[in-house]
C-alpha cells in the first residue's frame, strides 16, 4: 500500500515538473537535494558534486524506523528540488512529509525501483528495506539519483554521468574488496541487532542466525533473549552486535549470558566521523571481521 502510494506521488511529482514549473535552486544556484538517510545523502553528493547542496533528514543517532520529520525539515523539503528516498517502506513518514511540504516542483526519487526486495518482518509488508547494504543495490540507487539529477538539471547532465560512472567504479571495487575479506572468515553466522543485514548476508554468503529486535525499538522478551542466547552458543558467536541508534542493553544481556562481547554495527553510518558510504561499509565489515574471521 505504501509502495503504491509512493509510485502515485512520484507520478504526481513528474507531472508537476512537466507542467513547466521553475526549479528551485539554493541562494548560490545549487540544486537543493533532501535525502532520507546518510548513505543516500552521500550518493547524492558523489553524483551531484559542486552542483548540489544535500541535506540529510534522519539526523545522526536517530533511526528511520522511529523518526518523525520536524517542521524545519518540512520547510527544507518545501524548497528542495529532489527528495531522495530509499523506498521499500523505510520512509513510512514520507507521504505525510511530501504532503506537508506541498512543493509542486519536487521530484521524489524512489531509489529501490528495479531492486529485488527480500521478505520483511510482520511490520514490513513491503519487504525488508535495507537494500543499500548490498553494494550492487547501491549501484542501482546511484543510477536513479543520477537520472533524477539529469532531469532536474539537464545543463549539467555530462557532469552527473561522469561523476556517477566514477563512483560506480568505486562501488564495484568495494564489492570485490568485501568479497575478498569475507572469503577469509571461518564463521559465517552472526547475530544482528535488527534485520538490517539480510541483503549484505545474501551477497557475501553469510547467515543471519538471529536478530535481537525484529521490530527495531521493541525490546525482546525474556523468552526471546533465552532463544537468542541458545543460538549464540550453538553458532559459537564471539560477538553480539548492537547498533548506535538503539539501546545496547539487550545485546549486553545476551552477550553476558553467552560469553560473547558486544560490538557495534552501524547500518546508517551516522555514528561515524567519516559518514561516506565507502567508510560505512568498511567499518561494518571490520566489526564483523572481529567476530567472524
Ligand atoms: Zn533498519
Amino acid at each position: 500500500m505504501k509502495r503504491m502510494m509512493m509510485v502515485w506521488l512520484l507520478s504526481i511529482a513528474v507531472a508537476a515538473c512537466a507542467g513547466g514549473a521553475e526549479p528551485s535552486p539554493t541562494a548560490d544556484g545549487r540544486i537543493l537535494v533532501a535525502a532520507s538517510i546518510t548513505p543516500l545523502a552521500d550518493f547524492a553528493r558523489q553524483v551531484g558534486g559542486d552542483h548540489v547542496e544535500v541535506i540529510t533528514l534522519v539526523p545522526p543517532g536517530a533511526s528511520p524506523h522511529t523518526y518523525e520529520p520536524i517542521p524545519s525539515q518540512v520547510e527544507q523539503v518545501a524548497k528542495a528540488r529532489l527528495l531522495v528516498l530509499n523506498g521499500v517502506g523505510l520512509e513510512y513518514w514520507a507521504d505525510k512529509l511530501i504532503q506537508s511540504a506541498d512543493n509542486p516542483t519536487l521530484i521524489v526519487v524512489d531509489t529501490s525501483q528495479g531492486i529485488e526486495v527480500l521478505a520483511g518482518t510482520a511490520g514490513e509488508p513491503g519487504g525488508n528495506p535495507h537494500i543499500w547494504l548490498d553494494p550492487e543495490n547501491a549501484i542501482v540507487q546511484v543510477g536513479h539519483i543520477r537520472d533524477a539529477l539529469i532531469r532536474a538539471d539537464p545543463t549539467h547532465a555530462d557532469d552527473y554521468r561522469a561523476n556517477a560512472e566514477r563512483y560506480i567504479a568505486e562501488l564495484q571495487a568495494l564489492d570485490q574488496e568485501i568479497a575478498n575479506e569475507v572469503a577469509t572468515w571461518s564463521n559465517r553466522q552472526f547475530i544482528a541487532f535488527h534485520p538490517a543485514w539480510v541483503y549484505f548476508a545474501r551477497r557475501y554468503g553469510l547467515i543471519q542466525a538471529a536478530v535481537i529486535e525484529e521490530s527495531p525499538g521493541r525490546e525482546p522478551s525474556p523468552v526471546d533473549v533465552a532463544r537468542i542466547v541458545e543460538t549464540a552458543k550453538r553458532i559459537g558467536a564471539k560477538a553480539i552486535f548492537a547498533e548506535p541508534q538503539f539501546s545496547p542493553q539487550a545485546a549486553r544481556t545476551i552477550a553476558e549470558e553467552s560469553g560473547a562481547q558486544v560490538l557495534f554495527l552501524d547500518p546508517l553510518g551516522s555514528s561515524l566521523d567519516d559518514r561516506s558510504y565507502l567508510n560505512l561499509m568498511r567499518y561494518n565489515v571490520a566489526q564483523m571481521a572481529r567476530s567472524l574471521r
